[in-house]
């Protein structure tokens, strides 16, 4: 269950983290939104760090672990549209697999796609 819940937070976490340094202002967020926070290096290095430095308590280490796992999700999930996410520059959008568009209904149609199976493969 712990997991599940870090692994929750972190699927959202590179989306909260832009537009809280936005602030509200949609120009900021349009000129920062999948650049450094959808960078995967950073949340590899997080998973890294978790797994060799121990961070005042293992609750700690384990919460940075799914944490990151999570946001590395979002990541891939976004690389699947046609915005892309950063590959090796953090400050530009060059990797994308570009199956859609945000919003529209090819990605709902893909993300149902992906829930079912892996409903299906949790619970039976
Ligand atoms: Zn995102």
């Amino acid at each position: 269950m712990y997991g599940v819940v870090g692994v929750a937070i972190g699927s959202i976490l590179p989306d909260i983290i832009d537009m809280l340094f936005a602030g509200g202002n949609n120009y900021i967020f349009s000129k920062i939104h999948r650049k450094l926070s959808h960078w995967w290096v950073i949340y590899v290095g997080l998973i890294y760090l978790s797994y060799k430095v121990y961070l005042f308590s293992e609750y700690i280490n384990l919460a940075i672990y799914y944490v990151s796992i999570g946001a590395i999700v979002h990541i891939i999930c976004d690389s699947l549209t046609i915005s892309g996410v950063p590959l090796l520059n953090p400050f530009k959008q060059h990797f994308r697999i570009g199956l859609f568009r945000t919003g529209s209904t090819m990605e709902y149609v893909i993300v149902t796609i992906i829930t079912t199976i892996l409903f299906y493969k949790r619970f039976v």
